[in-house]
């Protein structure tokens, strides 16, 4: 339930404020200041593990980058010295996936490596490895710790694992195999000192197969409230359940960009109240983004999933999608508001409710009521793609 009391209240409280003195400008100040802030809230994830348990390879896959992609990790390299490389997500540039070394090929003590890496900035640390955890990395796991900082075990290529079993065994089950991988991970690190510790499996080739989404989930309850969103949009769309918490969390900012929009107003368009189509097109990106709905995004969809290019737009119909973000102007949310203007959303009638909470003037409550359904409008298409990309990637069939 998206009630404003809860959600934000210190920016909540500015805006009511200003808008209960009638200083408009002073509201959509305080938003544009709170969007702003959302853009740059960092995420930096440090991957560690030793050379060749897949960091580069996951970095890749997390970011929806192919590892032949210009931008991607160099995987397969043998790695000896003490090298960090940061890499950033291709729509979100405050997003950083950190390569860092593995501790058994720096030969650091824990807390030296843990310096030398300047583990401050790191919201959380992911440990990975190809077989079982090592002592060091139970070491480092402790130290982490003592820093109070978050750290996470993936075991990482269970593909092949899988695959293996599957050749070796006469009864092959996949929840027994599955299983007997974590509790011989698990058992070690028990052994090491690490109690009740959780191992997420994870095929950085099929990532919406195994503890993937797990990890995901385990992330987003232990992250503070507000890097939520970070993650959660710059997580690729492997599933269902990730599209619609994205299209969630974008519902509940629509109330913002809608104030904004309103206090903001500058343009008329004949037949429809004053909007703000700049404050829109913020909003449409910002969706596209999270959507991963923008030409480029979609290629490297096509060269990561072998889908061709042609096929994944063939499933799109928002006019919004398989565009460039500088395609995203002002004169196209202009041409596709008067669409929009005829299909008041019921997410629009029901955001309506915003209005007496906010204390939005009347003069204000059309355009306020306008952008919302506009952009809800925008978001449910966009959304709708995005279910029909991610089931033409993973070849299943379209349902939308
Ligand atoms: P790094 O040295 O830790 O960065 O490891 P890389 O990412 O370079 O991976 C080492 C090798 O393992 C490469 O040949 C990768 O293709 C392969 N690899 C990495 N992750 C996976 C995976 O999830 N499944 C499979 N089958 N191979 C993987």
């Amino acid at each position: 339930m998206d009630d404003p009391l809860n959600f934000c209240p210190e920016e909540f409280a500015g805006v009511k404020e200003a808008l209960e003195n009638n200083d408009q400008a002073a509201a959509a100040a305080k938003i544009q200041q709170y969007l702003e802030k959302q853009d740059k809230i960092p995420l930096n994830i440090g991957i560690t593990g030793e050379s060749g348990a897949g960091k580069s390879t996951f970095i890749n896959a997390f970011r929806g980058v192919d590892n032949r992609d210009e931008q991607a990790a160099p995987t397969g390299t043998v790695e000896t010295t003490m090298q960090i490389t940061k890499y950033p997500h291709p729509n979100y540039p405050n997003v950083f996936f950190w390569d860092l070394p593995g501790i058994g090929t720096t030969n650091f003590p824990a807390d030296e490596y843990l310096k030398r890496v300047e583990f401050e900035k790191f919201d959380f640390f992911i440990i990975i490895s190809d077989t079982r955890f090592r002592e060091h990395d139970v070491k480092l796991a402790q130290e982490i710790q003592k820093m109070e900082k978050k750290f996470y075990f993936v075991r990482s290529k269970i593909d092949n694992d899988v695959r293996a079993e599957e050749r070796s065994q006469r009864d092959f089950s996949l929840e027994r195999s599955l299983a007997k991988i974590k509790e011989y991970c698990i058992d070690g690190l028990e052994k090491g000192g690490i109690k009740s510790s959780k191992v997420f499996l994870v095929s950085s080739f099929d990532l919406h197969i195994y503890d993937f989404s797990c990890l995901h989930k385990t992330l987003e309850e232990e992250l503070p409230a507000h890097k939520r969103n970070v993650l959660l949009f710059s997580m690729p769309s492997i599933n269902m359940e990730i599209i619609n918490k994205k299209k969630e969390a974008f519902q509940h900012q629509i109330k913002w960009y809608s104030v904004g929009s309103a206090a903001l107003a500058g343009v008329s368009i004949p037949g429809i109240p004053a909007v703000d189509l700049m404050i829109m097109v913020k909003a449409v990106k910002s969706y596209i983004a999270g959507f991963g709905l923008h030409e480029s995004s979609l290629r490297r969809l096509s060269s990561t999933t072998g889908v061709p290019y042609d096929e994944l737009c063939a499933v799109l119909q928002s006019p919004l999608a398989a565009k460039e973000m500088e395609k995203i102007t002002t004169d196209l949310i202009q041409k596709l508001l008067i669409t929009a203007a005829s299909r008041a959303t019921s997410r629009a009638l029901e955001m309506s409710r915003f209005i007496p909470l906010f204390g939005i003037p009347v003069t204000m409550s059309l355009s306020f009521t306008t952008t919302c359904s506009a952009l809800s409008l925008f978001l449910n298409m966009l959304a709708d793609d995005a279910q029909r990309v991610f089931e033409k990637a993973l070849g299943l069939n379209t349902s939308v």
